[in-house]
């Protein structure tokens, strides 16, 4: 089936949304989700959004985008984290005025907390910058805007997942996309597309992320010969539950939690001692492997088990329910706990890709290192890289980069698709996708594509996690490789077409398996160690050979990688302390 529209926004999360509510005040839009909007990842989100407001204690957008910059170990691009900082003040003020219930200050005002690596007057002590709703935000975040498209009329195609781009030469004309309810391929003909499909935590065992973030977006443009960004940097929150990976929110160490080795010792005076526990991730998650490596950690049942304690009964009973009631009710559910009683067992957990399409600071996707435009085709939030996370995104810095470039994006197409006509799309841009189900469903047997998910995911944990080393990485990369090939022979067991979750999950297997070659390459090819990416065989940063982007190009089960410049055009790269 083929339909027509000026715009089509792939994913509806905070930053599709978002996109989507811009561009539909100026071109005829519709949002393509493969869950129902609400239920989206954004609305995992929990502690805050972030923007110097000022509401609590003295702040300035300028403080903000220096901690960005440092915190991303320079290899942020300067003039977008200065409009990250900058419009971030209007961008809360916007979410607030279209209905977002913020906790707020006895006086009336929009509450502020602490956060990891937020800094008063460039890193003098940590500074109250996350506004929030409780440790609720992404859900209030998500659901006022879905409202508000409601309300604007954009058009929803939920459940419907996308399987390929159009494109025809450097031009973008739409997407293919299959409606999960009757396994149909539909056509989208469009003058601008926009990827917001979120984060691929998924190629890590031990993850925050939800079931449905394995990367389409970023898989489908690698295989169309858009290069992806600086893959090598993914975030490993320092407190997920042990064994189970669920976030627990920096909130709460930014309401005064605190983690604890063996002895019931603050370990963070050690490794951080102007920030403590508010230290950026990167370096909070590598101290707690580091306490566990000298035999610091709190014994498992196996030594692999050990893990440390994140102590938040000194917050009471009341600051828990009224701030901090989802983490909790999480404590409860999984653990038996009650934080206000005992300490929370936390280990790292793979939580964010810094890396993805690249986009200029109006969210057009770029094809090399000279900043050419891919026409026609624009992403924004996690799958895309603008660059303000650098090597390290900070905290409740994701909630504002879907709002601020969600919202640039949106508008920038909405100009933009004035200019053009609704391209004319031939009938063999189904094809490719036509071809791949043809494949999975053409009633042969093969093996499980389970198996293949599990052994991907360990490899990448193993090999490719928070400590990194050439060895390891190799054997990554050999290992996916091996696992690309055995998925040539992967079959479905279910053959039917409607809400076929079998087929399904072998096609976000196939962007899960892409994305974990780019991910163990470009960290491979990267020889030193910079905010995320740790190896031990390079432990210093090396801005003299390594300041600079990287843009990991697929081919088949090869990658190739070629550079771009970083933009330091403000301030000067430094060692960090913190
Ligand atoms: C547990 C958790 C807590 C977090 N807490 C915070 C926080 O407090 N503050 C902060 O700043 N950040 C936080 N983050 C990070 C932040 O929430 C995410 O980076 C952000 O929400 C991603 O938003 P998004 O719009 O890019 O994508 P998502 O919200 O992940 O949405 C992706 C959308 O794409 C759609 N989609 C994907 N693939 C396809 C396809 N093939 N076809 C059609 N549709 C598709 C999905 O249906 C979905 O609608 C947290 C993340 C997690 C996991």
């Amino acid at each position: 089936m083929l339909h027509q529209f000026e715009t089509i926004i792939v994913g509806s999360g905070g930053s599709g949304l978002y996109a989507a509510l811009e561009a539909s005040q100026r071109s005829q839009t519709a949002v393509l989700s493969k869950l129902f909007p609400v239920r989206s990842h954004t609305g995992a989100a929990q502690g805050g959004i972030s923007a110097a407001l000022g509401n609590v204690e003295e702040d300035k957008p300028e403080w903000h985008a220096f901690d960005t910059v440092k915190g991303g170990d320079y290899l942020v691009d300067q003039q977008a984290a200065k409009i990250l900082a900058e419009e971030a003040v209007q961008a809360v003020y916007d979410l607030e005025n279209r209905g977002l219930p913020f906790n707020r200050t006895p006086e009336g005002r929009i509450d502020q907390r602490r956060f990891g690596g937020h800094t008063r007057n460039f890193g003098e002590a940590p500074v109250r910058r996350a506004c929030y709703a409780a440790d609720r935000t992404g859900h209030m975040i998500l659901q006022t805007l879905y409202q508000q498209c409601i309300k604007n009329n954009v058009s929803f195609y939920d459940e419907f997942q996308v399987l390929d781009l159009i494109m025809a030469e450097n031009r973008c004309k739409g997407v293919v996309a299959v409606e999960l309810a009757t396994g149909e391929l539909h056509v989208f003909a469009a003058k601008a597309v926009l990827f917001a499909t979120g984060g691929f935590g998924r190629i890590f065992k031990i993850t925050s992320n939800a079931h449905a973030n394995t990367g389409d977006g970023p898989a489908i443009c690698a295989r169309r010969g858009i290069p992806l960004e600086d893959m090598e940097f993914f975030q490993f929150h320092p407190t997920g539950i042990k064994g189970l990976g669920i976030l627990i929110s920096e909130a709460v160490r930014g309401e005064g939690g605190i983690l604890r080795n063996r002895d019931g010792k603050r370990f963070m005076e050690h490794y951080s001692p102007t920030l403590l526990d508010l230290a950026p991730r990167d370096i909070v998650a590598r101290s707690i492997l580091t306490e566990i490596r000298a035999g610091q950690g709190i014994r498992g049942d196996r030594k692999i088990d050990d893990y440390v304690h994140l102590d938040a009964t000194h917050l009471g009973k009341d600051i828990l329910g009224a701030k901090l009631p989802d983490i909790t009710s999480f404590c409860q559910t999984y653990l038996g706990l009650d934080p206000a009683d005992s300490a929370i067992p936390v280990l790292p957990t793979a939580h964010y890709a810094m890396g993805g399409i690249p986009t200029d600071i109006d969210g057009r996707v770029i094809r090399d290192g000279k900043g050419t435009i891919v026409e026609g085709l624009y992403a924004a939030g996690e799958c895309a890289c603008v660059s303000v996370h650098g090597a390290n995104r900070l905290g409740t810095n994701s909630l504002l980069d879907l709002v601020v470039f969600g919202r640039r994006a949106g508008r920038h197409i909405g100009e933009y698709v004035k200019e053009v006509e609704v391209p004319a799309v031939s009938e063999d841009v189904t094809d490719t996708a036509a071809g791949w189900i043809k494949q999975l469903t053409d009633g042969q047997s093969g093996p499980h594509g389970g198996h293949i998910m599990e052994e991907m995911q360990t490899t990448m944990m193993a090999n490719v996690g928070i400590y990194r080393n050439e060895k390891d990485m190799q054997a990554a990369v050999g290992q996916i490789q091996n696992l690309l090939d055995r998925y040539q022979q992967v079959r479905v067991q279910d053959s039917g077409s409607a809400f076929n979750t079998d087929l399904l999950e072998l096609i976000e297997l196939r962007n899960l398996l892409d994305l974990s070659l780019l991910t163990a390459a470009a960290a491979l090819n990267r020889q030193e160690s910079r905010g995320a990416h740790s190896r031990e065989d390079f432990p210093d940063r090396d801005d003299d050979n390594w300041l600079k982007h990287s843009l990991a190009y697929l081919n088949g089960d090869t990658v190739r990688i070629e550079y771009k410049k970083v933009d330091t055009s403000i301030w000067e790269p430094k060692p960090r302390t913190y």
